[in-house]
């Protein structure tokens, strides 16, 4: 089932390289090996690639700083956070007013992409990993959720982000604390929404079959890609194992023990 030797070789006839960040890039303030040679050798061939996270804490600005810590020389154009298809969903839907639970950073962008950010008479709610939460804005969005059919989307549903001293409350648990108020559940636009992967496909008009996205987590990354139709890499590098992938149900179609080995393949060209 796994014997894929030969067929490695068509991980790089690709168009679109998607890469998952922690687990599959780096790993806490580990950078993985291979990294910055792969990145040149995607510039060299003239090939797209972009990292993803559905961290919606800190605008793209703000992201793109914390990735210059691993010196990555990447630009916002190779970056595509959750807030992104948020964004294409309410520019495509002509929403203009909105509330938005996220954090200042967050807000900042928001408003540069032409929105305006109004908490009295919003024509959509959304949540995001709003680490500036306070009880008085949860009040108002749990009140506007009991208004029949008030629209209501997230920029991802993560439960709990990792950070060093633990787990934190991410924007899943947000929307679990408004849930236990209104029973309204958000559309998700972030992982694993395929609409992550196919906004920037349709954006570049290339077919999901000419794209590849690496990742380390099945539910996430791997569900995300198999549903968008683009060639699905597990990496073992992060929090997957082989035993997990033979018993789940989404299924990579390779598996390399960590992103190093994409190197190896292109260096056999
Ligand atoms: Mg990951």
């Amino acid at each position: 089932m796994f014997d894929q030797k030969t067929e490695l070789f068509e991980l790089t006839t690709k168009q679109v390289y998607f890469f998952d960040l922690d687990g599959t890039i780096y790993l806490g303030n580990k950078l993985f090996q291979g990294v910055y040679d792969i990145i040149d050798l995607l510039k060299k061939k003239k090939r797209y690639f972009f990292f993803l996270s559905n961290n919606s804490s800190k605008s793209t600005t703000d992201y793109l700083k914390k990735l210059n810590y691993f010196n990555l020389k990447i630009t916002r154009e190779n970056l595509i956070l959750s807030q992104h298809p948020t964004i294409d969903y309410l520019k495509k839907n002509h929403y203009k007013k909105v509330f938005l639970l996220g954090t200042q950073s967050l807000k900042n962008e928001f408003e540069n992409e032409g929105f305006e950010l109004n908490e009295e008479d919003p024509e959509i709610l959304v949540l995001a990993f709003d680490q500036e939460l306070t009880f008085e804005r949860l009040k108002k969005a749990a009140y506007l959720l009991q208004k029949e059919d008030f629209p209501y989307i997230a920029t991802h549903l993560d439960n709990r982000c990792p950070t060093e001293q633990g787990y934190i409350p991410d924007a899943g648990g947000i929307a679990a604390l408004l849930y236990k108020a209104t029973e309204k559940i958000p559309i998700v636009l972030g992982k694993p929404n395929k609409e992550m992967l196919l906004f920037k496909l349709n954006q570049l008009n290339i077919s999901p079959k000419d794209a590849v996205i690496f990742g380390d987590r099945l539910y996430t990354d791997i569900k995300m890609g198999k549903e968008a139709g683009v060639t699905t890499t597990c990496v073992l590098s992060g929090e997957t194992n082989i035993e997990m992938i033979k018993n789940s149900n989404y299924r990579p179609d390779f598996i390399l023990n960590g992103i190093w080995e994409l190197l190896e393949e292109f260096y056999k060209l």
